[in-house]
């Protein structure tokens, strides 16, 4: 059997496996464009180090990115202010909190923990908005995707009535000097970035960036300098599954960083991978995708620690 025909069998049978787990899950409720979410739905891309891709599943249905979009404004950030702007304003330790508590805000210290929390990604993201268009951070993002991606304006009008807690969290930081006067611009950002739409194509090509330290698998050019991509991925592994990464590093051992979509972006041994599974856990991680990249972990051996 060629190469190929083994990357695909091993994504189908990572997709089978994965899909006897499925009805541990349930789609997220809090926007009505979530709650529609089929749960059965199942996909996963892959690009390898040699920049073949392969993809089994509903590989072409699209779905808001959500805290994908943290990893994007953290990389941008980082790219147009620097390490000392962004790290003065948002911490890089664990939480062990849910996604959007914000607790630690008032108990620990003013700045969020690290940008991969609610807390942390609004400040990261009004760094940039207070220095460049939305177009601009979109501009970036489809580089990172590969294609030209954009918000659902569905999903973007429901996450702004929704957005009260966030709302609630930016205005706390506001007050605590973290946050600049521009808040409700702010907030417009941050929800317009998590309603970019994608499929995991899209997430794959973002995950071969990362594990090629930041070069584009389609024509090998740099989108994001190797340091930057180190750090982020240091994050991605302590911070990308919000309340469960520890759990997802010892069991899988990939920086990984998910979304409420369903979505979850991965990357290790130079592959690329991009899994879609809208049920989730109590956590809010794709419980299909989790299952995928455990087979995946596996079978290719790209475990950090094993
Ligand atoms: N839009 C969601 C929120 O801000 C994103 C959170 C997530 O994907 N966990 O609450």
């Amino acid at each position: 059997m060629s190469k190929n025909l083994d990357m695909h069998l091993l994504l189908q049978n990572s997709r089978a496996y994965a899909e006897g787990f499925l009805s541990e899950g349930e789609v997220s409720s809090y926007i009505p464009q979530l709650a529609a979410q089929n749960p059965t739905l199942l996909a996963v891309s892959i690009i390898s180090p040699d920049g073949a891709y392969h993809n089994t599943g509903n590989h072409e249905e699209f779905f808001s990115i959500q805290s994908i979009s943290k990893v994007i404004s953290l990389i941008y950030a980082l790219m147009t202010l620097g390490e000392k702007a962004v790290f003065n304003k948002v911490g890089m330790e664990p939480s062990g909190d849910p996604f959007n508590c914000f607790i630690k805000l008032e108990t620990a210290g003013e700045k969020p923990f690290n940008p991969f929390i609610n807390a942390g990604a609004i400040t990261t993201t009004s760094l940039l908005a207070n220095n460049i268009t939305f177009d601009e951070l979109l501009g970036f993002t489809c580089k990172i995707f590969g294609d030209n991606v954009a918000p659902c304006e569905t999903v973007f009008a429901e996450e702004v009535a929704a957005g009260k807690r966030n709302r609630s969290m930016a205005y706390l930081m506001q007050s605590k000097g973290v946050l600049g006067d521009d808040v409700e611009k702010y907030l417009d950002y941050y929800f317009r970035l998590c309603a970019v739409l994608v499929n995991t194509k899209h997430l794959a090509h973002m995950g071969a960036v990362l594990a090629s330290g930041g070069k584009s698998p389609t024509n090998g050019q740099e989108i994001v300098p190797p340091r930057i991509v180190s750090i982020v991925k240091a994050i991605m592994l302590t911070c990308g599954m919000y309340d469960g990464s520890g759990e997802f590093a010892v069991s899988i051992g990939l920086p990984a960083k998910s979304g409420i979509g369903g979505g979850i972006v991965a990357c290790g041994g130079g592959y690329g991978i991009g899994t879609f599974g809208p049920a989730l856990d109590a956590k809010g991680n794709s419980v299909g995708g989790i299952r995928i990249l455990r087979h995946l972990s596996e079978k290719l051996e790209l475990n950090l620690f094993a």
